[in-house]
């Protein structure tokens, strides 16, 4: 029967199982060959006394290339000294594909490669257990997030990646040829499920690209990412900070039940935060940034440098609130008492910014009026704001980068190590 490496145990002692898999290493001391078996739960000795087993087998055994893909069916006996204190006798070797060599990147931790050397060749990188352990438990994030809305009644959407305007009005939009128009790769899904609130929805779920045309290169933005983005209706920007601290709260508990295995692989510790996080007013914010002899000047977005000085004072995740209303979108609902404020929210990690949210708009005039100010056009908005004049409801939101929670929760050093082919200012190849 075939079986995943890290299934077989004590059971399987004396039984015979299949297993396939690449070659990760071949050790020949003359009389005896070990053949160490990968797949993507882990390891398996494969050993060949020259004495015990078929000569041919043996031959073909001692000579297979580093990576080749096998098939291995034998006999499962214990050995201390293996991984996993198992060892596998082989009754059968078969080599369903021979890699060539020299390798491009080296799959066994032994040799250190750039990042950069590593995304040239991230098939194979990707066959690394740190890097795979990566994938898993991102894999579970999305599972978890998934679990967490439905149990609370949303409804996971899917709206169009190719838009005809830009989201936000900003320059930093991708575009496209759409037959003899232009078009655009959707840079969020903002104006999409706040039409879904028109639609009667409520409560919408939607996990998707989003592409930003931003020249940046820094370890923290990519030009396309992954967006998780809900949208709920008779609610304010208190009640979607609840579900966003909830989620993460969540997040964690599941991977650390979850991921137990992978996690050991990287040697990341789970520490479930705990809620509510802290709020902290962007105007305390900026207080700590001078406090420290830095200037910044009210009404602008905070710098790397600025969040990384609150983040001497903050650790793990807090929220930023009440934020300029002009330093926010369009569609940010101001305070009441003071419209200079807005309803708004940023979710930190330390100085890493994971998610930003609000209070929406709901008043068509206001709306308008906020998008004149911005110093765009209504007429560009059409579709979106039709939805506001016919029984648009209250209704707040946020998106939630995918790639910065991982890099996050995992704490790596550069948002590409937890991305399979990111895209960015440089990288269009793999
Ligand atoms: P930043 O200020 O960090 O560039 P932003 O405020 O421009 O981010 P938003 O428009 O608020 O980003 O998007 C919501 C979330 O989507 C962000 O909090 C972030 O997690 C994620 N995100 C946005 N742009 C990128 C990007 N270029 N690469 C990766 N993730 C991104
Ligand atoms: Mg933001």
């Amino acid at each position: 029967m075939r079986k995943f490496t890290a299934e077989i145990n004590e059971k399987d002692f004396g039984k015979e199982v299949e297993l396939c898999g690449w070659v990760h290493e071949v050790r020949d001391l003359g009389g005896l060959v070990f053949v160490v078996l990968r797949d993507r739960e882990g390891f398996a000795q494969i050993t060949l006394p020259k004495k015990a087993v078929d000569r041919e087998m043996f031959r073909r055994a001692r000579k297979v290339r580093r990576e080749s893909v096998v098939r291995v069916k034998g006999t499962v006996k214990a050995e201390e000294k293996a991984p996993n204190g198992f060892e596998i006798i082989p009754e059968e070797f078969e080599i369903l594909n021979e890699a060539d060599a020299p390798l491009p990147l080296e799959v066994t931790e032994k040799v250190p490669a750039e990042l950069d050397t590593r995304l040239d060749s991230r098939f194979i990188d990707l066959r690394r257990p740190r890097v795979q352990a990566i994938f898993r438990i991102r894999h579970a994030m999305l599972q978890a997030i998934r679990e967490f809305f439905d149990r609370r009644g949303f409804i996971e959407v899917n709206t169009p990646k190719i838009v005809s305007t830009a989201t936000e009005g900003g320059t930093e939009l991708f575009p496209i040829t759409y037959f003899e128009r232009e078009a655009f790769l959707n840079q969020s899904p903002q104006l999409y499920k706040q039409t879904l609130m028109a639609a009667g929805f409520e409560r919408v779920l939607e996990i998707g690209p989003i592409f930003r045309a931003e020249e940046h290169n820094t370890i923290r933005h990519l030009n396309e990412a992954v967006s998780i983005d809900i949208e709920v209706s008779f609610t304010d920007h208190e009640g979607v900070m609840r579900y966003l601290e909830e989620l993460v709260k969540y997040i964690h508990e599941r991977i650390s039940e979850r991921c137990e295995r992978y996690l050991e692989w990287i040697g990341v510790k789970i520490d479930i935060p705990e809620i509510p996080f802290t709020r902290l007013s962007y105007d305390e914010a900026v207080e700590i940034v001078k406090g420290k002899g830095e200037e910044v000047n009210w009404g602008e977005d905070l710098s790397t440098s600025a969040l990384k000085l609150v983040a001497e004072d903050y650790s793990g995740y807090y929220f930023i609130v009440d934020w300029p209303t002009e330093s926010k979108p369009f569609y940010a609902m101001p305070h009441e008492n003071d419209p200079e404020i807005s309803k708004t929210f940023d979710l930190m990690h330390g100085w890493l910014e994971i998610a930003s949210g609000a209070q929406r708009i709901h008043i068509h005039d206001m709306l308008v009026r906020r998008i004149y100010e911005q110093g765009l056009s209504p007429e560009s908005f059409g579709f979106y704001l039709q939805a506001f004049r016919y029984g648009m409801p209250p209704h707040a939101g946020w998106g939630m980068g995918l790639d910065r929670l991982v890099m996050a929760v995992l704490n790596l050093s550069n948002i590409r190590e937890g991305v399979l082919f990111p895209r960015d200012r440089q990288r269009l190849v793999p």
